[in-house]
């Protein structure tokens, strides 16, 4: 290919060089910008991350589903101390298993049974323990930076308070705890960058108690978590209610304007925009980016909004913490398996069985988790500090950041778009400095800057705050 847009990285940085003799902070004339910029190609999967996607066995996943189902309930007002029906039996056969992963991992998983007793409380009607089971791989290089992923290992049937009806809880949510336990076996084998945390948390159905614990010890713990993903009702393309299937798609649902933004962080969005830049929107292109492919096998319907409506999920407890973090759910939900008690009725059967979940789709779910972590917990961390520079009226774009920590850090590139458009479209890669200036107009483009390492892999998109 002899595409203009595929210019060699080293021409620009030649002329980077160049321009950096002259000025303190390279300057980009605005024809070489447009011309040294070009489309974002997608991040293809490296080998490693190739070799992983194959290792997610659709028949392990079918078989966590099976057994967590079998306990009967997982209701967190269950019997937590039987050891065949109820949450804690539910709870120490995770234990186990995640256990069983960790021995293999020459000591880079721990796994932790994470507890508290939650008070009287909107759904919990007496003080009731709350354990979620954790399991930390531990970055080799950059262990203080932290992903997320969680799944909840509860369930419920139709009255949120029943603790004793039969409550299987296959799809939501055995689907999402079967494809962190599987992301967790087949990561614990090998070497990541930075940490990759894997939480079955409890409690979600009677208000998030679990997951805004977990979030909370993070904050507590002043943890740089991220990114986060809950992975909530992935049991299946197939509704069951004459649609068509649509095993190849899983929507991540991302919100705008931040749960936690601040006012003086609302003022600057009401003067310049931004509504679609936070943290979260950045995971989701990134996520689009590095986990739509082949190797998946899915596409990433990426919805812009927090969750479905009359719905939340355990990234809600993470973006309350001002964390970037999204929730994966299946394609198209049928409402007579989920929070329904099992029973048939006109000849309708309801309720949450393993019969109407496909153990490949949730493979191919996990395979999509395992792209985005993997490719975050390689890639350098997200920039931090950027700023767009307005100390006075210019036509150009002035960006500053501070150099990333990460060991194998190469350098930047700054990326953007039409204000218009929904994802970027330009990238320029700038070298291994902390500022640039670039002769295109901050008032008519969106722009954000990545880090890249020396294989070639890019972190999620920061985007400027205003700074004079
Ligand atoms: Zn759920």
């Amino acid at each position: 290919m002899t595409d203009q847009r595929e210019k060699p990285i080293s021409s620009r940085r030649a002329f980077l060089s160049a321009s950096a003799a002259v000025a303190a902070t390279p300057v980009l004339g605005v024809r070489a910008a447009q011309a040294a910029g070009h489309g974002l190609h997608r991040q293809a999967p490296d080998r490693q991350l190739r070799a992983l996607l194959r290792e997610i066995d659709p028949n392990r996943i079918g078989a966590i589903v099976t057994r967590l189902a079998a306990f009967g309930t997982r209701h967190t007002l269950s019997a937590q101390d039987d050891p065949a029906r109820g949450i804690g039996a539910a709870r120490d056969w995770i234990f186990e298993q995640l256990s069983t992963y960790a021995a293999a991992s020459g000591g880079r998983l721990t796994v932790e049974l994470q507890s508290f007793i939650q008070p009287v409380s909107s759904r919990i009607p007496v003080p009731t323990r709350v354990t979620n089971v954790v399991a930390t791989l531990r970055g080799d290089t950059d262990p203080d930076r932290v992903y997320v992923v969680t799944a909840h290992y509860d369930s419920r049937a139709s009255d949120v308070l029943d603790a004793t009806s039969d409550a299987p809880g296959a799809d939501d949510d055995a689907s999402g705890v079967a494809a962190i336990m599987e992301l967790a076996r087949v990561m614990a084998t090998r070497h990541t960058e930075a940490t990759v945390v894997f939480a079955a948390v409890a409690a979600e159905e009677q208000g998030l108690y679990g997951s805004d614990h977990l979030a909370q010890q993070f904050r507590d713990a002043g943890a740089d978590v991220q990114a986060m993903f809950s992975n909530d009702i992935v049991g299946t393309g197939d509704a069951h209610d004459g649609t068509a299937a649509d095993p190849r798609t899983v929507r991540l649902f991302v919100e705008g304007v931040p749960t936690a933004e601040t006012t003086a962080e609302a003022n600057v969005r009401r003067s310049v925009g931004g509504e679609n830049d936070g943290p979260s929107r950045q995971l989701g292109r990134f996520v689009h980016d590095v986990a739509e492919n082949p190797q998946t096998g899915m596409k990433v319907r990426v919805v812009w909004r927090r969750d479905r409506y009359l719905r939340g999920s355990d990234h809600i407890s993470f973006l309350l913490r001002g964390y970037p973090a999204a929730r994966f759910t299946e394609p198209r939900e049928n409402f007579a398996h989920e929070h329904q008690n099992v029973r048939v009725e006109n000849g309708v059967q309801y309720g949450d069985l393993v019969e109407f979940c496909d153990f490949a789709y949730i493979a191919r779910v996990a395979r999509v988790n395992a792209a985005a972590l993997w490719s975050l917990a390689q890639a350098p961390g997200t920039p931090t500090g950027v700023v767009i520079d307005t100390t006075r009226l210019t036509n150009e774009t002035t960006l500053r950041w501070q150099r990333g920590t990460s060991a194998d850090l190469a350098g930047y590139e700054v990326v953007w778009r039409e204000t218009t458009a929904p994802d970027w479209t330009n990238v320029l890669a700038v070298g291994d400095v902390t500022a640039v200036t670039i002769d295109l107009s901050k008032d008519n483009v969106f722009f954000g800057v990545r880090a890249v390492d020396r294989d070639g892999h890019r972190s999620p998109v920061a985007a400027p705050r205003p700074a004079s």
